[in-house]
């Protein structure tokens, strides 16, 4: 787990993370994921540092094992001088051994942040689901972790005060907050009233800004004019190429320089009616519906209804 340097903000890594959820959904399928519906409470990896040490350790570890189903899992922590903040060693189990930086030692409450990420790597590692590259890989992790109700503790590790700052993981605070979002809309549940840190609460405020645009996008019935005229356009150039010409983009169009990219995308069958694939909102990934005004579809990955203007 990275550690240090100046925090990084905004959403360098979305690609990855929109990736890594729909990998998520496609390795552990819907019912799993749901299995997850209720994040880990505050409580239950609460670390004072009046504590002892290494038997708070061991008891948070043990929650987020628990949080995670990983019943045979047993994690051996120790302490070290370290360049990282943490480390695990992905062997066959059942015992574990994590390496948490030395400095975790005065700062207790922080070291349920770290564990919920190791502990990720090692379900990662069971259920065999990786990304290639460390840095994709972490990207993984971090949101996994997130998704599945244990990110927000690495979020609300995110303090900074003057000169001095501090961020676990390889997300972004805002990052984070996107996730920690898209659980929120898909889970019902609102992580908000957990932050201890204020600046861990601006950038989930940031992040669900983020989030919401995606579930605003045409042609989804909850765009905005703007979107959906863009679309109507978009549409309109699509139709006029008609069939044999191939695909038709919706990708940034002649003369709409720094409109940026759209998500969705016409396609022409040349044998049936004109497609747009877009993003799942939910899952990210890919839906395609016929183009023919109203029409309301189901995510086969994570079920959620989409209710579609084409
Ligand atoms: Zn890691
Ligand atoms: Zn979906």
């Amino acid at each position: 787990m990275a550690d240090g340097g100046p925090v990084e903000h905004g959403f360098p890594h979305l690609e990855t993370v929109r990736a890594a959820v729909t990998a998520l959904y496609r390795r552990l399928s819907y019912d799993t994921v749901q299995q997850f519906s209720t994040s880990v409470p505050p409580a239950d990896v609460a670390f004072c540092d009046t504590d002892d040490l290494h038997l708070g350790t061991q008891r948070v570890a043990r929650e987020l094992v628990r949080h995670f189903r990983l019943p045979d899992a047993r994690m051996i922590v120790a302490f070290r001088e370290m360049q990282h903040a943490a480390n695990v060693e992905l062997t066959a189990g059942p015992e574990y051994f994590v390496e948490l930086n030395d400095r975790f030692r005065g700062h207790r409450r922080d070291i349920g942040a770290a564990l919920a990420h190791e502990i990720m790597h090692v379900y990662l590692h069971r259920v065999d689901l990786s990304f290639p590259g460390t840095r994709d890989n972490e990207i993984l992790t971090d949101t996994a972790t997130t998704y599945l109700g244990a990110g927000w503790l690495l979020l609300d590790a995110y303090r900074e005060d003057g000169a001095s700052s501090q961020k676990l993981g390889y997300l972004t605070p805002e990052e984070f907050g996107y996730v920690l979002a898209k659980r929120s809309s898909a889970f019902g549940e609102d992580p908000s009233v957990w932050f201890t840190s204020a600046q861990a609460y601006t950038a989930y405020e940031r992040g669900w800004e983020r989030a919401r645009r995606d579930e605003r996008q045409p042609p989804l019935t909850a765009a905005g004019w703007t979107g959906r005229r863009r679309y109507a356009r978009d549409r309109r150039q699509a139709q006029g190429h008609g069939q044999g010409h191939g695909p038709a983009q919706g990708r940034g169009s002649a003369g709409d320089a720094g409109a940026g990219d759209v998500p969705y995308a016409f396609a022409a069958d040349p044998a049936g009616p004109l497609r747009v694939t877009f993003p799942c909102p939910t899952c990210h990934q890919r839906i395609r519906v016929p183009v023919r005004g109203r029409v309301r579809a189901r995510c086969g990955l994570c079920r959620t209804v989409l209710e579609c203007d084409t």
